[in-house]
């Protein structure tokens, strides 16, 4: 896990995780959210690692769905468990894609309003789960075994893909930069980012 990489001014590889917090804007308000960098033991630049770019993009995310008042992953995810659902069979129950709970819960993506109310309302009437799954002809209790056989099948195949074309984007990245950039994490806090618009993260 742990990545050697080095100073993209002096070639250092003694770097140091520095964390801090950040005043962004959201809808017009102020939050002050978890803010992550990496700084060189040598020449004391500064830089945003892949890393820290995840981490920030994650919290700025999180701190989003807080304030608009949806759902944050982590409230997701006790929902889901509460549900007693994996998430395969919430994604099945629900809809978005296999990974798309995955993804909610990590805050590798916002949930759409239509789909955030969805879960709320179901967390807030668990039976409505059963009244939903006989809707649509899903035995959640059988489910769970056949969704495991046919997962890891299908997993391989698509893990094999995935992998590769993550590879191959990941080595022509390489090839003209180092492992970090600074300019991206300005992305993150554009103040414009919608939520939710993300239904298809299925693949
Ligand atoms: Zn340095």
């Amino acid at each position: 896990m742990e990545k050697k990489t080095s100073c993209v001014m002096c070639g250092n590889e003694h770097l140091h995780l520095q964390e801090s917090e950040k005043l962004v804007e959201i809808d017009g308000a102020e939050v002050k959210i978890p803010f992550r960098k990496h700084w060189c033991e040598e020449c004391g630049s500064e830089m945003a690692l892949n890393e820290d770019l995840r981490f920030n993009a994650r919290a700025m995310r999180h701190a989003r769905k807080k304030h608009r008042g949806m759902l944050t992953g982590e409230e997701i995810r006790q929902i889901r468990k509460q549900l007693r659902l994996n998430q395969e069979q919430a994604a099945k129950l629900f809809g978005g894609g296999p990974v798309a709970f995955s993804k909610y819960e990590n805050e590798e993506v916002s949930q759409s309003d239509a789909m955030d109310r969805l879960i709320w309302i179901v967390g807030m009437i668990p039976g409505l789960a059963q009244l939903l799954a006989k809707r649509l002809k899903i035995d959640l209790a059988m489910e769970a075994e056949v969704t495991l056989e046919k997962t890891a099948t299908e997993f391989k195949e698509e893990y094999v893909t995935q992998a590769r074309v993550a590879m191959e984007a990941t080595s022509s990245y390489f090839r003209g930069f180092s492992a970090f950039s600074t300019a991206s994490n300005e992305e993150i806090y554009k103040p414009d980012e919608k939520a939710g618009a993300v239904e298809g993260v299925a693949a």
